[in-house]
């Protein structure tokens, strides 16, 4: 673990997490902290045996200060449902806890964060990983699934396959704000893979809780 993170010893899960946000919440490791309106940790239940990790706030979320706000947001909270979750059964949280966004047209649009700004917030990543041991993680999308799984992941060829990452069961499947963005067959390809790959996900998450008993 990087060493950054060997002070953060509290007496639960709950206490090290505070105290990691806390950090998140004042940290200038990377360029992202000088746009930022809020940073957004993570949010969900800390006990959950499964972990959802996206690419990094948005305008929406950099406003709220939560993660997966407006429309990716609504249908992740669908395809959530579809196996009778809710976002209070998981734990969601982002490679990155700033927005990344660039100047475009006079404002500021969301981009893809860089090498360096995932290589700088993944310490925060990998302590949250730490303190709540999730039993399975789903990676929504390629920079998701470069960072914890594989950088040379590729997420049309090698998504709804099970990885092993320090013993945690994990997978990736297409970001929601992906495919929103898909139109016509495209669409109805994109949610089917989502809506399989969340089954599976759901089988190992129902067999982490009766195994937890
Ligand atoms: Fe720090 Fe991560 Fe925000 Fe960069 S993105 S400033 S590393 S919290």
């Amino acid at each position: 673990m990087d060493s950054l993170f060997e002070s953060v010893e509290g007496e639960n899960r709950e206490e090290r997490l505070a105290e990691l946000a806390r950090q998140v919440s004042v940290c200038t490791r990377c360029d992202l902290a000088l746009n930022r309106t809020n940073t957004v940790f993570g949010t969900g239940d800390p006990y959950s045996p499964l972990m959802l990790v996206g690419e990094g706030p948005g305008e929406n979320e950099d406003a709220t200060g939560l993660p997966f706000v407006g429309r990716a947001g609504k249908l992740l909270d669908d395809i959530l449902a579809a196996v009778d979750l809710t976002r209070q059964d998981v734990y969601i949280t982002n490679i990155v806890k700033c927005r990344a966004a660039a100047q475009e047209g006079g404002r500021l649009k969301n981009r893809q964060p860089r090498t360096g700004e995932i290589r700088a917030c993944n310490p925060y990543l990998q302590g949250q990983i730490e303190a709540i041991k999730p039993r399975v993680i789903l990676c929504l999308g390629g920079p998701a699934a470069k960072t914890v799984i594989d950088k040379d992941f590729k997420i049309t060829k090698d998504r709804g396959k099970w990885y092993d990452v320090d013993g945690i069961k994990t997978m990736a499947t297409f970001h929601p704000a992906y495919v929103l963005r898909q139109r016509g067959d495209d669409l109805d390809r994109a949610k089917r893979a989502v809506w399989k790959d969340v089954q599976a996900v759901y089988a190992e998450y129902q067999k982490a809780l009766e195994e937890r008993g």
